[in-house]
């Protein structure tokens, strides 16, 4: 393999501490990843060197926040290939960017219309069409895929001229499956729907070029890609933000108020109320342009290969059923009949293994899988060939002794 963490895992202070007396061996990079220093210094740079609102003021620190601001706007463009800055809105997260779009498009949608996702769906990403519907009284369908992201019946009927909006996830979280997301977006484009993508699990792993998926919005959180919590982006075509009704209003979002009426300001502005979280953008960018700095095939073939090693050595000792599947990911996503995944979960914390146990907020597709939840392992670019060995030799002692 031609990439060698140690190379960037320096970057990453957090890593070198231990964990219940063991090294911290930090595999839950999909829940969220950790932080090189350029972002945390970027963030202490920002309160020690300008801190001040931005926009509004007409003084030194106000205008250099206010260059800066924008500045990470149009990094953030460059990192997605967006056309331009206006095409960027910050949210706190995908979560945020995805009910800022469903709120938004609630005016144009009526009775009987659709709304398509996928059965790989975060609830982030079904919650607010699900309760779009109830509002609207359109119908949410959900477009049956496998856990292997391939189509489980014939699909095409499920694109309809009553299809309004379609949604979905570039890469689930729970299983690590990719969707077939360039078919399913030329369907709904064929039918004229407004085409979301959820890209909260694609944008660590590999470039993203928004013109080239030619979706209508494009959301992603910075905190799975390096950057700090509470930021996130929700990119859009004009056409498509143009139409969306500002779910919050207030200061910083409006050119001109008086009792009687207010008058919205342009994009990106416009769906931008209240101060916005300055020195999280700021991170986002210096993060994007860290990921810029790498061999971004290198890491995304290291990761990958760190999940292939995982798989292979743990369907070579089998007693457990895995979901993920065996290539082009960077998780391992499974079961092992009779032992709950919480309870796997707490002796690997006690071993100083961070993975993660549960549902990965996706019940419906646990449900599809036939069990309550997985225990997931999921890697990022610091993560060495051992602490995927060390995963497998420590999950493996588990089962022996909980079985
Ligand atoms: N979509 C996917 C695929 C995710 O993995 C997540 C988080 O795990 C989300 C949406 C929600 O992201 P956030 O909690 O950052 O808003």
């Amino acid at each position: 393999m031609p990439f060698d963490p140690s190379s960037l895992r320096h970057l990453f202070p957090i890593l070198s501490q231990p964990a219940h007396g063991h090294p911290l061996t930090y595999l839950d990079n999909a829940a969220t990843t950790q932080k090189p220093l350029l972002v945390l210094d970027s963030i202490q740079d920002y309160y020690q060197t300008c801190n001040a609102n931005v926009h509004r003021g007409a003084h030194f620190l106000s205008d250099r926040a206010t260059n800066r601001f924008e500045q990470a706007r149009e990094n953030i463009a460059r990192f997605i290939n967006a056309p331009g800055q206006s095409h960027i809105i910050w949210t706190k997260g995908t979560t945020e960017a995805i009910n800022m779009v469903a709120l938004g498009l609630e005016h144009l949608l009526k009775k009987d219309d659709e709304i398509l996702i996928t059965s790989l769906e975060h609830h982030a990403n079904l919650v607010p069409w699900q309760q779009l519907a109830f509002r609207t009284g359109a119908r949410l369908r959900v477009l049956p895929l496998t856990s292997s992201g391939e189509w489980e019946t014939e699909f095409s009927h499920y694109f309809t001229d009553r299809t309004r909006i379609f949604s979905a996830t570039q890469i689930s979280n729970a299983i690590g499956t990719s969707t077939p997301l360039q078919t399913m977006l030329d369907h709904a484009k064929q039918q004229s729907a407004f085409t979301l993508v959820d890209g909260a699990q694609a944008v660590a792993h590999y470039p993203i070029d928004v013109q080239a998926l030619d979706c209508d919005f494009y959301v992603f959180s910075g905190h799975k890609m390096y950057g700090p919590t509470g930021i996130g982006v929700l990119y859009g075509k004009n056409h498509a933000l143009e139409v969306l009704i500002p779910y919050q209003t207030g200061g910083e979002m409006v050119r001109h108020v008086s009792y009687q009426a207010t008058e919205f300001n342009i994009l990106p502005y416009r769906l931008e109320a209240g101060t916005p979280h300055i020195e999280g953008a700021l991170g986002l960018a210096v993060a994007c342009d860290f990921l810029l700095s790498q061999d971004r095939p290198a890491l995304f073939a290291w990761e990958q290969h760190l999940a292939n090693h995982v798989y292979q050595r743990l369907s070579k000792a089998g007693g457990m059923e895995i979901y993920s599947p065996e290539k082009h990911t960077t998780l391992v996503s499974l079961s092992v009949p009779n032992i709950h995944a919480l309870d796997l979960n707490a002796y690997l914390d006690s071993k100083g293994i961070a993975v993660r146990a549960g549902s990965h907020c996706a019940h419906p597709l646990m449900a599809q899988l036939g069990v309550s939840g997985t225990l997931r392992a999921s890697f990022a670019c610091y993560n060495t060939l051992e602490e995927a060995d060390r995963f497998c030799d420590v999950l493996i002692e588990a089962i022996d002794l909980l079985s």
